[in-house]
């Protein structure tokens, strides 16, 4: 029972010839008034879910959105396709805010974006009053959820559009959400009729990768100019300084890097978030406070350098790569200190002990996806309650990792630690452990007289990365545990014992050798767009074009037009503007402001 008017906007203003997945199902609940709780992946097709409703039914579509600094982006993006769209938030002036106010009570709006805190005031509520409302999107659903890495206080007070207009569906959208969440979202945001529409979150086009951390900048640096010289792609760091530094190393080594994080003036911020929009192949180096919400396609790679705090956030953020659908990486090293110190961070972070259980676990579901000896997708979507098979695009599918019997070497591990323990008042962290199992002689070993201990050398039968590799797994394994002393002293656990005496054997994952380690970056570059040769200039014709178009307009590139509609032009070749306007992504509007510029580069490439 479809609703031919949702296809005829679909087709018609967006120039797509069909809906996706769950997308009709959801686009015709909305029209038909209910309510909708959506959950798609970053890429997956959320916005078209309130904007071609707004479309078709009468009014507004108010979408509730943090992201200010997206906004104006989101408002071109829609008018280039011949939508009336305006947002509302605090970067106008009067006139302008009151241009916008107007043109929504004359009814001269198709959507409306407005910030959550804005929405809220009494001026905003009683402009609401005055016009008419299509429906109310609220976008980052998972904002209002207080465990999460995103929560904004200001969520909170939405439920309240329920009270004040029961009448006007609400659709709520998120990309991140595990049941908990989602039930989460759905209790504060009053949601208990919406209908649940739950996408798969796999997103096949991202192949996912997790390395041991040694020399991180070079690793790093490494997977850049291996296999995404030139590419956009950003990269995640837990410190504002660890940004800073990251960003100038890459400089120094001719990438095109900048940083974005919370220290830098909201003029800096906006400068470089533009240019990264922008420009070509630029490299964001940022703390996670950058990327809800950036809806560029060709975002090529998203590397971590620090451990994420859960599995939650890494997938929300790494998701940003690929969302055109084409070639994507997800890189992410990982080494001991990592472990040590989120665990220090979790037990010196303020709130009671619910709230550091609750971080303890994220950090548990994160490492055992680090330390995983099956498909890293697997893992990742069955942490939101949904089965694959192995996926064949994740460094463990392409090049198992060995196994081996490490009950031995945790023994050694761990009776050295009980050891060490034994004396009071002194703290050791995992280096001095490896030390002493490894036989190597310092001066805090020779100073304590760690070397007349019977575990002193019983493990130099392994390198110093196998060891960091092993008390890592016990780490994860919570067979080891960080004490509350705040220096990174290792100490038994309950689960310990059992090793210990024998009781349990203990199946290990082995770290790939340096050899090993380098070869992922010994595949060449695979091209993101192929094209046949001669095909190519009318591809490269134009992007030329819409690079000047996207200049004079004052817009990214791809609000113009996406690389896979470029492509298609450049394969299709077509003759008319007729012809033209069967392709994906070539809509009414931009047909008619741009088709016979595009027809001449088909045809005069030169
Ligand atoms: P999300 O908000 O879920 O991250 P978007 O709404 O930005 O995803 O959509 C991702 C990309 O997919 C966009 O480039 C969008 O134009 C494209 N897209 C969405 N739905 C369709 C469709 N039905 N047909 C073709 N392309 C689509
Ligand atoms: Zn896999």
């Amino acid at each position: 029972m479809s609703d031919p008017r949702a296809l005829g906007v679909l087709q018609r203003v967006f120039g797509y010839e069909s809906f996706r997945g769950e997308q009709q199902a959801i686009v015709e609940h909305v029209i038909g008034g209910g309510d909708a709780l959506v959950l798609m992946p970053t890429g997956g097709g959320k916005s078209l879910c309130y904007q071609v409703p707004a479309l078709v039914r009468e009014g507004t579509g108010i979408v509730v959105s943090p992201l200010i600094a997206l906004m104006q982006d989101q408002v071109d993006a829609l008018t280039e396709l011949g939508v009336r769209a305006a947002f509302l938030n605090s970067t106008q002036d009067w006139q302008q805010v009151r241009e916008v106010e107007q043109a929504f009570v004359a009814g001269e709006l198709d959507l409306l974006y407005v910030a959550p805190e804005r929405l809220l005031t009494d001026r905003c509520l009683q402009l609401l009053e005055r016009g008419r409302i299509a429906l109310f999107a609220i976008d980052e659903a998972h904002c209002v959820s207080q465990w999460g890495h995103d929560f904004r206080p200001e969520y909170l007070g939405l439920s309240m559009l329920h009270e004040r207009w029961p009448d006007v569906p609400r659709i709520a959208l998120t990309a991140t959400a595990t049941a908990d969440t989602r039930s989460e979202i759905a209790q504060r945001l009053s949601l208990d009729q919406a209908r649940h529409f739950v996408a798969s979150f796999d997103r096949p086009n991202i192949r996912y990768r997790i390395i041991e951390k040694n020399e991180v900048r070079r690793q790093l640096l490494e997977m850049i100019r291996n296999e995404h010289e030139g590419d956009s792609g950003v990269v995640y760091c837990l410190s504002r300084a660890r940004v800073e530094d990251t960003a100038n190393f890459l400089c120094e080594q001719g990438i095109h890097a900048l940083p974005y994080h919370a220290g830098l003036s909201a003029q800096v911020r906006a400068e470089n978030q533009s240019r990264f929009l922008r420009e070509d192949g630029v490299v964001m180096v940022a703390t996670i406070a950058f990327g809800m919400g950036i809806d560029k396609p060709d975002v090529r790679f998203v590397a971590h350098i620090d451990l994420p705090k859960s599995v939650e956030g890494y997938y929300q953020e790494t998701g940003r790569a690929g969302r055109d659908g084409l070639p994507a990486t997800a890189w992410l090293a990982y080494g001991l200190q990592d472990v040590v110190q989120q665990r220090r961070m979790i037990d010196e972070s303020p709130g009671d002990d619910g709230y550091r259980r609750r971080l303890g676990q994220q950090l548990d579901a994160m490492l055992a996806l680090c330390e995983t000896v099956e498909c890293r997708r697997v893992r990742l979507l069955a942490y939101f309650g949904q089965n694959i098979t192995a996926c064949g695009n994740c460094d463990v599918c392409l090049e198992p990792p060995e196994t081996w019997d490490g009950t031995v070497a945790a023994q050694k591990v761990l009776s050295a630690v009980y050891r060490l323990g034994k004396e009071r008042g002194q703290r050791y962290g995992a280096g001095h452990i490896i030390d002493i199992l490894r036989g190597k002689s310092s001066e805090r070993t020779r100073q304590h007289d760690h070397e007349s201990l019977s575990v002193f050398g019983i493990g130099a039968d392994l390198s110093e990365s196998a060891w960091r590799g092993v008390l890592r797994q016990l780490l994860a394994k919570g067979l080891l545990m960080v004490d509350h002393d705040g220096y990174g002293t290792l100490a038994l656990t309950e689960a310990s014992r059992n090793v210990l005496r024998g009781e349990t054997q203990l199946m290990l994952r082995r770290e790939p050798e340096k050899k090993a380690r380098s070869r992922g970056g010994v595949r060449t570059k695979a091209p993101v767009i192929d094209l046949p040769a001669d095909r190519m200039p009318v591809f490269e014709a134009l992007r030329a074009w819409r690079a000047e178009v996207a200049r004079g307009n004052g817009v990214p590139a791809y609000v113009i037009f996406h690389d896979a509609t470029l492509r298609e032009i450049a394969l299709a070749e077509p003759q008319s503007l007729q012809d033209l306007g069967h392709i994906s992504g070539v809509g009414a509007r931009k047909l008619e402001a741009y088709g016979k510029e595009i027809l001449r580069c088909v045809s005069r490439p030169g």
